[in-house]
């Protein structure tokens, strides 16, 4: 993750609070070293300082293009989610941070609960997002969006066999269902959306149903769901869809042979939609370089960068003009679910409460 025109985070090593330092991968490689620490400006510097949960380092060519667009430098930050709203906390008023990017929107919901982002009003974010992928108060906006399939193994399981999220708690299933963690933001959303749709209580219902139909207990990502479908290990797994595309377009023989006897069903087409989440993005409430963060936010709904952010990901843009990737577009047609993604927050601690509650690990 080279290149002129992003300061990478082993610049900002002198910060009191280095926590946010965490390579650009998603396995744990080395940082980039030996840079000469600096702290990074709460001046207006006509740069913005971007910290980012998204841990792919072709999201790099996104930000060049919009410093090749706007002539505004990024400095980029990394970390985790919870790193870096921490660090956005500790340091309050003196945040050189501008933009926060990160995924799931419990975490956009959670960062604008605490008072940590500031509203962009910009005509461009609000007519080119769909109002139900940005929060109402204009604090945070999607930019990217997922879904989260149903992946089931083509050799045990005919597609005529599924239908919704809700069928999964039926006795049919018992012993053949791999869901990941109640601890992961995805299945707390996905919760919380059914808690928004149908109450706690039929909610609650469906969750221990579910949770009686486990194969295993929860353990891996869902990549790892993925493969325990392949293996056998179950039948079904709940998992976001760039996992599957990402696999597919993979040229690792180990990859394609995971993904070969693996089929992606997006449910509850006549039931309210898919359940869908975002990547997205928000202006600090103590940005120095608010005018350049709102040239930022409003540069990622470009359909240049529109179609680099999903791509980085295999993701879905937000914009309705922008097609996704080849291998997305393989998924086909699908409804997705309108419910405002806010909602997915709000009920966000009830949702793990209930996870507890039914003995969802
Ligand atoms: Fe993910």
């Amino acid at each position: 993750m080279k290149s002129r025109s992003l300061t990478l985070c082993g610049l900002f090593l002198g910060l009191t609070l280095a926590t946010g330092c965490t390579p650009a991968t998603e396995n744990n490689g080395a940082t980039d070293s030996g840079a000469t620490p600096e702290t990074p400006s709460t001046e207006a510097t006509g740069e913005i300082n971007l910290y980012s949960s998204r841990h792919y380092d072709s999201d790099a060519e996104l930000y060049e293009a919009f410093t090749e667009a706007t002539g505004i430098e990024v400095n980029l930050i990394e970390g985790s989610d919870d790193e870096l709203l921490e660090r956005v906390r500790t340091e309050g008023q003196n945040s050189p941070a501008d933009v926060l990017i990160t995924v799931d929107v419990a975490r956009l919901w959670r960062a604008q609960a605490d008072g940590l982002l500031q509203p962009t009003e910009s005509e461009v974010l609000t007519s080119a997002i769909p109002a139900e992928l940005r929060s109402s108060d204009n604090t945070w906006f999607g930019l990217t969006k997922r879904a989260r399939v149903i992946v089931y193994n083509t050799e045990t399981v005919q597609p005529s066999e599924l239908s919704t999220y809700e069928n999964l708690a039926d006795p049919q299933w018992q012993g053949r269902v791999c869901v990941r963690s109640s601890s992961n933001t995805y299945n707390q959303s996905l919760v919380a959306a059914k808690i928004v749709e149908k109450g706690v209580e039929a909610t609650e219902a469906w969750a221990r149903g579910l949770v009686a139909n486990f194969a295993r207990e929860p353990e891996g990502n869902d990549t790892a769901q993925i493969q325990a479908v392949a293996s056998g290990v179950c039948d079904v797994a709940l998992v976001n869809s760039y996992y599957v595309a990402r696999l597919r377009a993979s040229e690792d023989p180990q990859d394609q042979e995971i993904v070969a006897n693996i089929g992606a069903f997006f449910p509850n087409q006549d039931d309210g939609g898919t359940h869908i989440n975002i990547s997205g993005a928000g202006m600090l409430a103590n940005a120095p370089n608010p005018e350049a963060a709102r040239e930022f936010l409003e540069f990622m709904v470009t359909p240049e960068a529109q179609e680099i952010f999903a791509n980085n990901n295999n993701e879905y843009p937000v914009v309705a003009s922008v097609a996704p990737n080849a291998t997305v577009a393989e998924f086909g047609e699908w409804t997705a679910s309108t419910l405002p993604l806010e909602s997915f927050g709000e009920q966000n601690a009830a949702a793990v409460m209930l996870m507890d509650r039914v003995g969802w690990k």
